[in-house]
């Protein structure tokens, strides 16, 4: 038999194919594909003076990790804001903020990742006094968590000419105290502040996107589903593509809100044309609703613990029904942002309209399919919708979703087993950055529903945890599926592309708890190594 020389060789470890049950010890890449997996001894005979030769030394490699939902440039502009995650009182914020504005030097002052759940004490908005605490001239503006509020001060207000007599905008409103804007700005209405931002130049945004690419590789991510692009990102990322500077594989959903969505489509979708592509922009992504911590999510039945709100519906239906025509038309992939039952409803009703016959083979996605009413949860798997969710949330918001929704519809929410167990297809993902982009602590969170504390003991609704076989699959070939690649990626096989990630455990043989510590040591994109612990 002639062998074909092996551009890349990893032997002695555990290799978790998730092709069916097969495991090996070894497995080779040539020219960005896997020719062989297999024993130690016919991996190595495809080795050659010029092959990389890697020793795994009982590590495992498993299927290359596929973020199915997150913000490349969100993540990678997050170098350059206050970080305020994690922060426990408005004080705590006022200091970041304080040291930020003594050491940086451009006119606007940007933040992200406060929740005011979070705080000691009252639980509720602080406002542009707040703000005003630590400078009076320059603007603030810092996003919630969800990214689906702001708190600005008062500098900011100005800038953006927003007063009492502003009216809310549709889907959106501005928090108000005896008719004056406190500083609040939730969903729709964060744009009159966000406007004003100096707009980033392409080569900054190209620095985003190399730095979020950064994070994703150390984090042994091979491939993301960046969602909601706008013109000047998705020029960002062509040029990154064409000038063999991308790394990482990008799967780009277009802004599906943005005015001029026609011309976003261009002449349609992008197809990597050769091995050494990254990119591929193939999707658009709708906003249907709000989130569930600032109460925005679209609910068939008012808050439990709000009793005359019901949500935000940020599109309206026909507009966003004839939208999703024309990606279908266009031959662009649809998903939908829907947090609330009434959003997933509306979403899945759609759908049905629009793709009748054709709905499986176009895949539209639902992103988060949180607080599904159980009636329509088995709709996912009948129609071949696919759910992009992200464990990570569940475990953000389990001590405060039920106060949110209540004890019966809370039983239809963050619910993977019930879907799984009916047939449909979750692609997980991080959110990133509203979450952290690690797929540990995604893995993490499917597989255990509880915090890296392991609180709460007992799980939060433990019935509806992932078993690690379904998490990892959730991180790999179901994010290949969702993406239309699972003919080429998501399990190690030979002909398929050479993505892998190598970690110092075998995520399918430990206490999940014993996750929390792995490390990620190598991430191998297209048979190259993109990532190196050492
Ligand atoms: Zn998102």
């Amino acid at each position: 038999m002639s062998e074909i020389p092996a551009d890349l060789v990893l032997f002695g470890g555990v290799v978790r194919t998730l092709d069916g049950e097969k495991t090996a010890s070894a497995i080779a890449a040539r020219k960005g594909r896997i020719v062989r997996v297999g024993s130690d001894a016919e991996v190595k005979a495809l080795a050659t003076d010029r092959s990389q030769v890697i020793d795994l030394a009982g590590r495992t490699v498993v299927p290359g990790l596929i973020d199915s939902h997150m913000h490349l440039f969100g993540l990678g502009r997050m170098s350059q804001e206050v970080d305020l995650v994690g922060t426990k009182s408005v004080k705590e914020i006022q200091e970041r903020v304080a040291k930020a504005v003594k050491e940086s030097s451009g006119s606007w002052i940007q933040g992200r990742g406060w929740d005011q759940n979070d705080w000691e004490g009252a639980k509720a908005f602080p406002s542009a006094r707040d703000l005003d605490a630590v400078s009076l001239d320059r603007p603030i503006v810092l996003r919630r968590i969800d990214g689906h509020a702001i708190w600005v001060n008062g500098a900011a207000l100005k800038a953006a000419g927003v007063t009492a007599k502003t009216p809310d905008p549709a889907g959106g409103k501005i928090v108000r105290e005896r008719g004056e804007p406190t500083g609040i700005f939730i969903d729709n209405a964060m744009n009159l502040v966000e406007a004003k931002l100096p707009q980033p130049t392409i080569e900054e945004l190209e620095k985003q996107a190399l730095a979020g690419e950064r994070a994703c590789l150390e984090a042994g991510l091979v491939a993301v589903h960046d969602m909601g692009l706008g013109r000047a990102e998705l020029e960002a990322l062509r040029r990154l593509d064409d000038a063999g500077r991308l790394h990482l594989r990008v799967y780009a959903m277009v802004d599906g809100g943005a005015e001029d969505l026609a011309a976003l489509f261009g002449d349609g979708p992008r197809i990597p044309k050769d091995e050494t592509s990254r990119l591929t922009i193939r999707g658009v992504k709708f906003f249907m609703d709000g989130a569930l911590g600032s109460r925005g999510a679209a609910l068939l039945a008012p808050y439990a613990d709000d009793p005359k709100n019901s949500g935000l519906v940020l599109m309206e239906l026909g507009e966003y029904e004839s939208r999703v025509r024309l990606a279908k038309e266009r031959g662009f992939q649809v998903s939908t942002h829907a947090i609330g039952d009434r959003a997933n409803r509306s979403t899945l009703d759609v759908y049905e309209r629009v793709f009748g016959s054709e709905l499986r083979a176009a895949r539209p996605r639902v992103e988060h399919a949180q607080v599904v009413s159980l009636e329509d949860l088995p709709r996912f798997s009948k129609l071949g919708v696919i759910a992009s969710m992200q464990p990570t949330h569940a475990t953000s918001d389990m001590p405060w979703a039920e106060k949110r929704v209540g004890p019966e519809r809370i039983k239809g929410a963050y619910a993977w087993k019930t879907l799984l167990s009916s047939g449909a297809t979750i692609a997980s993902g991080s959110d990133a950055p509203v979450e952290s982009i690690s797929p540990i602590l995604g893995l993490y969170a499917a597989m255990t529903r509880q915090e890296p504390t392991e609180k709460p003991a007992p799980p939060w609704r433990g019935d509806e945890r992932m078993t690690p076989l379904e998490a990892l699959q959730s991180f790999t070939g179901a994010g290949a599926f969702a993406s239309f690649r699972e003919g080429e990626a998501g399990v190690l096989k030979e002909g398929f592309v050479a993505d892998m990630t190598v970690l110092d455990r075998d995520p399918l043989a430990i206490d999940p708890h014993a996750l929390l510590d792995a490390k990620v040591e190598l991430t191998i994109v297209g048979g190259s190594i993109a990532f190196s612990k050492n």
